[in-house]
């Protein structure tokens, strides 16, 4: 009979790629080898004495799957071993992974500082929805740790960033903003979706909260939507109560595709990051192309501090082509493989018009101020092979 015990103790000195595919499972009396989908709403207890105690939480163990589930449970134990982290909160998406961070830790009255180079729709959300809270926030430049302090107010109780940024690949120093956060007492958040764990652990820099749309890398092949927050125990507790209340729940089915996912998660970022990488070098010899951006490349301006906190730079880049919208648009419309979508982390490559698409709320100022100009065009690089990439992308080019 497959013991569990004798399984996880293997575990305790293990690797992250080992721990990407073994940890956090507990096995069902079926002795089943892949992990075990468990689609039930709710349980049943023996008598009425158990049902109160697991309902009081005396007792631990699954109640109800809208906070517990153990096929969630699984993916937020893979992942925590995964970030280093003490707890994993699973959500339905990533929009609901931030937003239930917000709700656990803050109150009305309190001031964010954000990354002026985050998400579309975590802007939206922070303008249109956090505001309702009485929360605030001020944006500043990512790369620009002053501007951080200089923002900082009384009520200021979190930083929330995402790097590399999309899509210029902009890299926040996460070290001097976590030591910076922590001596005003405030909570630092990042957004790790770019890089995942395989490429960047927050929490090893001092962040306290790290948040993922699973929905991309994660799962890693366009599936399923899910977001994850991570961190203490003690911050984490407040999110489960969040999902407890408010609902905003990851499905086991998705659980157990990003399970699934995070056993590729390595591979896939390897494949991704050489994939940008070469890319981002023939682009660069190409005359229709002005600009590349990836902080791979060593003229990149962030490049080194990329280096210090990545393992690999990712498998997003964006690149300026001469002659405005007209020619990005040729170029996107040219290609025949490419996928055009606003999405990434898929193993499909993915193109973007960052301008009319991602960041067509932002004015025009302020998109030219952040180097997202009318002729800039995003790739997010899948794992198909390069040469089949670079074909097509020749082609759109050659049409401009
Ligand atoms: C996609 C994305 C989100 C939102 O995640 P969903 O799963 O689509 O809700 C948040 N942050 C970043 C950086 C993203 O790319």
């Amino acid at each position: 009979m497959a013991d569990n015990k004798r399984y996880d103790s293997q575990l305790d000195e293990a690797n992250f790629d080992t721990l990407a595919v073994r940890a956090g499972y507990q096995r069902s009396p079926e002795h089943e080898h892949s992990e075990a989908l468990f689609l039930t709403s709710s349980y049943v207890f023996g008598n009425a004495q158990e049902a109160a105690a697991f309902f009081a939480g005396d007792e631990d163990g699954n109640v109800y799957s809208r906070y517990t589930n153990p096929t969630v449970k699984t993916f937020e134990q893979r992942l925590a071993a995964l970030e280093n982290a003490e707890q994993c909160v699973a959500t339905a998406s990533g929009m609901s992974a931030i937003f239930s961070t917000i709700l656990a830790l803050l109150n009305p009255g309190d001031h964010i500082v954000s990354s002026r180079s985050i998400f579309g729709s975590t802007n939206v959300q922070f303008e249109k929805f956090v505001s309702k809270l009485n929360v605030t926030v001020s944006f500043v430049e990512l790369t620009d740790v002053d501007a951080w302090e200089a923002a900082i107010q009384d009520n200021t109780k979190m930083f929330y960033l995402e790097s590399p940024s999309n899509p210029m690949n902009e890299v926040g120093d996460l070290e001097a903003l976590a030591k910076l956060a922590k001596a005003n007492n405030i909570i630092s958040v990042v957004d790790n979706c770019f890089c995942t764990p395989a490429l960047q652990k927050p929490l090893s820099f001092g962040i306290d909260v790290v948040i993922h749309s699973a929905t991309k890398y994660i799962d890693g092949q366009g599936r399923c939507l899910g977001g994850a927050v991570l961190g203490s125990s003690e911050l984490m507790e407040q999110v489960v109560g969040v999902l407890r209340s408010v609902g905003p729940t990851m499905s086991p089915f998705n659980a157990w595709v990003m399970i699934k996912g995070l056993e590729t998660l390595s591979l896939r970022m390897k494949a991704h990051s050489e994939n940008a990488m070469a890319l981002a070098t023939w682009l660069k010899d190409q005359p229709q192309v002005k600009a590349v951006h990836y902080a791979g490349l060593p003229e990149h301006p962030c490049h080194d501090l990329a280096k210090k906190q990545q393992s690999n730079f990712g498998g997003v880049l964006a690149f300026e082509v001469e002659g405005g919208q007209e020619a990005a648009w040729t170029v996107i419309d040219s290609t025949r493989m490419l996928s055009i979508t606003a999405n990434l982390g898929d193993a499909k490559t993915t193109i973007t018009h960052p301008a009319t698409t991602t960041h067509c709320r932002v004015s025009a100022d302020a998109r030219n101020a952040a180097g997202i100009t009318d002729g800039l065009i995003r790739i997010a690089c899948g794992i198909e092979d390069i040469e089949d990439i670079q074909r097509d992308l020749a082609f759109g080019l050659s049409r401009i």
